[in-house]
Parts: structure tokens; C-alpha cells; sequence
């Protein structure tokens, strides 16, 4: 039971000294080009945290996934959007006739404006 970080990671450090177990190691280019997860010391946080101390400070979503590669912050999570709210936002970004511009730039402007999506 065990977390992993993923291509995504921006090494930005936030998650290293928030792990309760020191379970991340940083990232060591050109061998080890983002941070990462010893399988051997995550414990997901259990006993010390309700959730993956990680996952809750981690800015970028998709870069922290679980033992199935599911993301614990997904797309849109950190906008405060659920999946069908998400959903709803691309097929809008494709209506609008511009699939190519970033969809998540696009909520977070809608979400400046305090539009809900
Ligand atoms: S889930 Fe908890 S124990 Fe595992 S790496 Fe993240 S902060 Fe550390
Ligand atoms: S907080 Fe997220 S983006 Fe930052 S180093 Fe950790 S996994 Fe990478």
C-alpha cells in the first residue's frame, strides 16, 4: 500500500516535509527527474493523517496516484470541481469551438470570475 508520483511533478518540494515517514525522496536529475515515493515507507498516511499528507499539499493535479494509478487529486479537484462538473467543463472548451486551449486555464478563469461551470 503505497503511493507514487508520476511525470507530472513539478519538483516544487511542497510534499517532502509534510510525509510523516519520509517516505519522498527528491528528485536527483538525469537519474531521477522528479520526486518520488518509497513504496517500502509509505503508509499512506494511516495513524497519522486522515488523508495522504502529499496528495493535500500537492499544487499539481494528477502528479500523486495510488496502487491502480488513479490520481488522488484529479482534473479539476483543486478547482473544487467534481468529475461531472470537470466533464462539463471540456465538452464546453469543445463547443466553444477551441479544443486546443487549456481547459484547465479555462476553469481557473471561469472560477476567478466566480462563474460555476
Ligand atoms: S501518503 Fe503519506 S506516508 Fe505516503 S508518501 Fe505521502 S505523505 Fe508520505
Ligand atoms: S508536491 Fe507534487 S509537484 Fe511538488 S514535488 Fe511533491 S509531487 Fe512533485
Amino acid at each position: 500500500m503505497a503511493l507514487a508520483i508520476v511525470d507530472s511533478c513539478v519538483n516544487c518540494w511542497a510534499c517532502l516535509p509534510v510525509c510523516p515517514n519520509q517516505a519522498i525522496q527528491a528528485a536527483a536529475p538525469p537519474d531521477l527527474p522528479h520526486f518520488s515515493i518509497d513504496a517500502m515507507a509509505c503508509s499512506e498516511c494511516l495513524g497519522d493523517y486522515a488523508r495522504p499528507q502529499c496528495a493535500e499539499i500537492c499544487p499539481v493535479e494528477g502528479a500523486i496516484v495510488d496502487e491502480l494509478g488513479d490520481a488522488l487529486n484529479p482534473p479539476g479537484s483543486l478547482l473544487g470541481l467534481s468529475p461531472a462538473q470537470w466533464q462539463d467543463v471540456q465538452q464546453r472548451c469543445v463547443q466553444q469551438g477551441n479544443p486546443q486551449q487549456d481547459t484547465t486555464q479555462r476553469a481557473n478563469t471561469s472560477a476567478a470570475r466566480g462563474e460555476t461551470p
